[in-house]
């Protein structure tokens, strides 16, 4: 059944979260001091941020200066965390023969992955009440699950005004790596979308009672939304042994277990496990393993038949070209089938403070075709831009209530 399709980018967590006392942070963010010396624990490391391979090589090879304050880490600048992710990726698998330190650079990686991890999940406490229900085990204490539920709510306004009223056939993607979509549709009992997201983890295990039979597809399952979390989540591990099983079929955790991975080991192979976080590289892709495939598909197919796609908070990178590639596919099929014939979509919306800027909109233009929309859709698609959530939760979101 044709949909509405939300797509979120780092915009919306950050706008969300912009009151709290660190607020979500965007990709150039992450090495400011003040997340820093609120995330780096060095007990966990065993040495201060200021002593460890990562600020080693943010000096080296990035121009950041470190000082101490007292107990306190004061930085020069920040720079992207998504080019230091890959600048240690393409270390580990090309240049790894072409310097004698290369355990600076591995245990780097690894101090990087946990401090990002650790950045998400704290930044702000999510309290996600979907953790309390998995902690729960179902035997959970109703009234500490409604305080959970409103906390949510109230922490993340303009996500619940969104998301609250979405219907089944209704997709969300997001390219975020937090748990704030994961919390408010959690708290709206929007239960279905996990029962989805389970079948897709592990596509063998009979995710909920009333199921179909083991390995049945109907074709109801293929129409229902999907929330699909295109890079990964913070609360999702991987086995790091690419042979492994656990390597295709993530692991979800619980709140205290999702503090760290890295020291988990795989439950089939006894590896250690990572946690599943896909910056947009151009080496590192939806092909990495057969759950991030899996979710490509189902996003391009549900960007086929939607018929409004609503984009909040993401900047479409020029440089993303495996997101690209998925919204290219939002329009009709290559060759038209019959003469005349028209797909679902009605109109796309864009959500982001970019929207005056000329070259932003012009790429959005091109990638769904919208400058020869009727060609391209069969009718004329409208685009609709709004600067702010707030805006667009006044203007549009009411009147659909
Ligand atoms: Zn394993």
């Amino acid at each position: 059944m044709p949909g509405r399709v939300f797509i979120l980018g780092a915009g919306a967590s950050r706008e969300d979260t912009k009151h709290a006392k660190l607020p979500m942070p965007l990709a150039n963010d992450f090495f400011l001091a003040e997340y820093i010396n609120e995330h780096w624990h060095s007990p966990d490391y065993g040495y201060t941020f200021a002593e460890s391979n990562l600020a080693s090589i943010l000096s080296r090879y990035f121009g950041l200066q470190f000082a101490i304050d007292g107990e306190k880490v004061l930085s020069n600048k920040s720079v992207n965390i998504e080019e230091v992710l890959t600048f240690l990726d393409n270390y580990e698998n090309v240049y790894l023969a072409t310097n004698y330190q290369k355990d600076i650079f591995i245990k780097a990686k690894q101090e990087l992955l946990s401090f990002i991890h650790y950045v998400i999940l704290n930044t702000p406490a999510h309290c996600s009440p979907e953790f309390v229900h998995r902690l729960s085990n179902n035997k959970s204490d109703g009234a500490l699950k409604k305080k959970q539920i409103r906390r949510a709510i109230a922490a993340f306004r303009m996500h619940n005004a969104i998301l609250s009223n979405i219907k089944r056939e209704d997709s969300v993607i997001s390219f975020n790596w937090d748990l704030i979509v994961d919390s408010i549709l959690w708290a709206n009992k929007k239960e279905h979308y996990f029962h989805m997201r389970d079948q897709l983890l592990n596509p063998f295990i009979i995710a909920h009672r009333g199921a179909p039979d083991f390995g049945y597809f109907s074709a109801d399952d293929l129409h229902q939304g999907y929330f699909l979390k295109l890079h990964g989540s913070v609360n999702m591990a991987c086995c790091t042994n690419r042979d492994c099983l656990r390597h295709q079929f993530p692991i979800l955790f619980d709140e205290f277990e999702a503090e760290t991975p890295s020291l988990q080991q795989c439950n089939i192979c006894f590896s250690p496990l990572e946690v599943l976080i896909l910056p947009p590289l151009v080496n590192k892709t939806y092909r990495s393993n057969r759950f991030f495939r899996l979710q490509a598909g189902l996003a391009a197919s549900k960007l086929n038949i939607a018929t409004e796609i609503i984009v909040l908070g993401y900047s479409f990178p020029v440089f993303d070209f495996e997101a690209n590639s998925l919204m290219r596919l939002a329009r009709l099929n290559p060759k038209e089938e019959e003469a005349g014939s028209e797909d679902f979509l009605e109109r796309i919306i864009i959500v982001n403070p970019q929207v005056t800027n000329r070259r932003y909109i012009k790429r959005i233009t091109d990638l769904f075709g919208l400058s020869h929309s009727k060609r391209m859709h069969g009718h004329k698609v409208q685009l609709l831009l709004y600067k702010k959530i707030d805006d667009f939760i006044e203007n549009f979101m009411k009147g659909k209530k």
